[in-house]
């Protein structure tokens, strides 16, 4: 990965037509990327982990009584491309702000999830309730 410059550098970088292997060590910078351009950095980095999903490609987890992580964040381990990677990334990044900032159940495609969507937009993101 590039040292980050924008997220359409690196978007253009990876390619449309490459599918993508997510590695844990790639998160860090795009996850820093989405939360300063569409979150204001409000969001303290969640635990995020990787594996093999079957039937999502993202999930947001809350669990108040989880010992060291209340928050937490799965990816499928693999995507389409890069872009569907932030995407889903972006995607789950809202379902923890509704719950961290918003107090909100975060499982919710509502009028404040879909709030983002400009957001995304105005970054070359989409912003959708199912990907595939
Ligand atoms: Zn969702």
């Amino acid at each position: 990965m590039p040292r980050t410059k924008s997220l359409a550098t690196l978007i253009n970088h990876y390619g449309s037509e490459r599918e993508f292997k997510l590695k844990a060590n790639k998160i860090s910078d795009v996850y820093k990327i989405l939360n300063r351009e569409i979150f204001n950095n409000r969001l303290k980095k969640p635990y995020i982990l990787t594996r093999r999903m079957h039937g999502a490609l993202g999930l947001f987890e809350f669990n108040p009584y989880a010992t060291k992580h209340c928050y937490r964040i799965t990816l499928h381990n693999k995507f389409k491309n890069f872009q569907e990677f932030v995407e889903i990334l972006g995607h789950e990044m809202v379902h923890y702000y509704q719950k961290l900032i918003l107090k909100q159940n975060s499982a919710k495609h509502n009028k404040e999830f879909y709030s983002f969507k400009r957001k995304f937009k105005k970054i070359g993101l989409n912003l959708k309730r199912v990907y595939r």
